[in-house]
């Protein structure tokens, strides 16, 4: 017999088995001998109170023996000889889950791809903080897996539609990830394991008879000029032309790919200006969030993990908020070229690192840019007058990314400032230790920082401090700057057909093109993406 029922327990009977099996033995009137398993379906910790608890749903087999898997596999055939090809640009999480389902729909994805593969990348991204040296085509930002693969790999979503993000997960779980996703309630990946999956999905599309091309930039996209233009492949840095509808997915960091939208002169791919947050990496020891988070001085014990936070706040008509939280992670240089400092946060599978990080940011709208921008020097190169109005938003990420990097020394080194200091307007003497690998410069980041940005995190900041005694400290570090948060241009598509407003058989996709915000969502539009893009050949 199967049941099904939920427990409120101790963190150290929810960590332990053993305990846990004999604390519903006891609690159920279940004989000794009788209970064959048991399984977690959800996970959550309760910590509002000093007694923290966590509360399980529980599946309990009785006399029984479990299933293999929680997750339910997805079949992937054979593609045969003729399969109809599709060009798919960018292998971060909205490319790979658009190929993996074009596979599903007997469509032969050819994966293109900056980026060299997930483990090769590795190599590029130590550069950064050893030689100061960032490949533009090969980074924290580019490369196999995308922005998502060097990442904490958090997998939660505020997506509505809670079934395809479960098959996001059930995807994950078949290509190796832990089953402990499909019951937590904040699910995680880890840096650590994240290369092995994304590398288990790729063979599965290699296996199936699809193509994955590294080192392969998409220059241009092609466009029959008919009465409605529409797209017909891609042109790469090789020279090659891939021909097939083009699910585009190459995230919100591609700034060649908007600008050639901007500029392209056959067609007209019409982009918007999009919204976006900007501010900075937190940086507190771990030890004093948990001892925050479990009100105990002794920090989370041997049984609880890493303590998260979150806050929001309004000031003067923005929102100001913690963004993509690392517990026991790392501050990261993720540019992705030269003369920028952006920084990001990244975590392995266990969470075991000594600091706890977050983006503490300021809501930027399209309005705004122009206003913000004024108060920062141009960032260089050739911003075309064509293309002002709709890059904006990338421009001010230009500008602020250059005027950091010059502030941490025209090199990977950042910026940084105590948090106290920072809110209380006055320079630093000495910094705190810090993850952030590639080193340091004390800098008063009120100085320089935009008054949009830098009076609304002030504001928010000691909001946050008076709402949770003890955040607000000189242990904590600012470190410039966040800028990467989503993309800085929408993408326009058709709601129906997912095709863009203006050109047929091209579909904007995942992040970059404003549809997603994070691993999930990104997986889950390029399922969509692909869905749509069969639907369009059958007609
Ligand atoms: C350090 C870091 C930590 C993060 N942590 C989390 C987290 O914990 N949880 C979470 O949900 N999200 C996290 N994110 C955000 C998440 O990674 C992104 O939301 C997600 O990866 C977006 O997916 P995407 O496929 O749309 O785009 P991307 O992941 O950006 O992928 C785009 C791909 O396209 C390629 N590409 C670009 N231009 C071209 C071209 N011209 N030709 C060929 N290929 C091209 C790029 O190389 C890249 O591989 C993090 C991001 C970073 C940088």
């Amino acid at each position: 017999m199967i049941r099904e029922c939920t427990v409120v327990v101790s963190p150290e009977q929810a960590a332990d088995e053993g305990k846990l099996r004999r604390y519903v033995q006891d609690e159920l009137g279940i004989a000794p001998g009788e209970l064959t398993a048991l399984r977690v379906l959800k996970r959550s910790i309760d910590a509002r109170q000093r007694r923290i608890k966590v509360n399980l749903q529980l599946r309990i087999y009785l006399n029984e023996e479990p299933e293999a898997h929680l997750f339910v596999p997805t079949v992937y055939r054979p593609l045969p000889s003729d399969a109809p090809a599709a060009v798919v640009v960018g292998a971060g999480p909205a490319g790979l889950f658009a190929a993996l389902r074009l596979v599903e729909h007997g469509i032969r994805p050819v994966l293109v791809e900056r980026g060299k593969d997930v483990h090769a990348r590795r190599l590029d991204i130590a550069r950064i903080s050893r030689e100061h040296c960032v490949d533009p085509d090969s980074n924290y930002g580019f490369g196999e897996g995308g922005a998502g693969a060097y990442s904490d790999g958090k997998l939660f979503t505020r997506s509505k539609k809670r079934g395809d993000s479960l098959h996001i997960l059930h995807v994950f779980c078949q290509h190796g990830a832990s089953e402990a996703i499909l019951s937590d309630a904040h699910p995680h990946l880890g840096s650590d394991k994240l290369p092995g999956i994304i590398e288990r999905m790729r063979q599965t599309i290699l296996r199936c008879g699809g193509e994955v091309r590294f080192g392969c930039r998409m220059e241009q996209i092609l466009v029959d000029g008919g009465k409605t233009p529409r797209a017909v492949g891609i042109r790469t840095s090789g020279g090659e032309e891939l021909r097939g509808p083009v699910i585009l997915a190459t995230g919100h960091s591609a700034r060649d790919v908007y600008r050639h939208l901007a500029g392209h002169r056959r067609a007209s791919f019409f982009i918007e200006p999009k919204g976006i947050a900007v501010g900075v990496r937190l940086e507190h020891p771990q030890q004093l969030i948990d001892s925050i988070q479990y009100h105990s001085p002794q920090g989370r014990g041997p049984w609880l993990p890493a303590a998260e936070y979150s806050f929001v706040a309004q000031s003067r008509g923005r929102g100001v908020y913690s963004f993509c939280m690392c517990p026991g992670g790392v501050v990261v240089p993720a540019a992705t070229g030269p003369e920028q400092v952006v920084v990001n946060g990244m975590s392995a599978s266990a969470r075991s690192g000594r600091w706890a990080n977050s983006g503490m940011v300021v809501e930027i709208r399209p309005e705004d840019a122009e206003p913000v921008m004024r108060d920062l020097p141009p960032a260089g190169g050739n911003a075309s007058s064509e293309e002002g109005g709709a890059l904006r938003v990338m421009h001010l990420q230009e500008r602020l990314e250059r005027l950091c990097w010059q502030q941490g020394g025209c090199r990977q080194t950042a910026p940084a400032q105590r948090m106290t200091d920072f809110v209380a307007a006055r320079l630093s003497g000495d910094l705190p230790r810090s993850s952030y690998s590639p080193g340091l410069v004390a800098s008063g980041l009120h100085c320089w920082l935009p008054e949009f940005v830098r009076g609304r995190l002030q504001e928010g900041l000691a909001l946050f401090g008076k709402r949770c005694r003890g955040f607000l400290t000189r242990e904590a570090l600012l470190i410039g700057v966040e800028t990467r948060t989503s993309a800085p241009v929408r993408i326009p598509r058709r709601a129906d057909s997912l095709q863009h407003v203006a050109v047929e058989g091209l579909f904007p996709c995942g992040e970059g093109a404003g549809y997603a915000g994070g691993i999930v969502s990104a997986g889950v539009d390029g399922e969509r993406c692909a869905d749509a893009l069969a639907a369009w050949l059958k007609k």
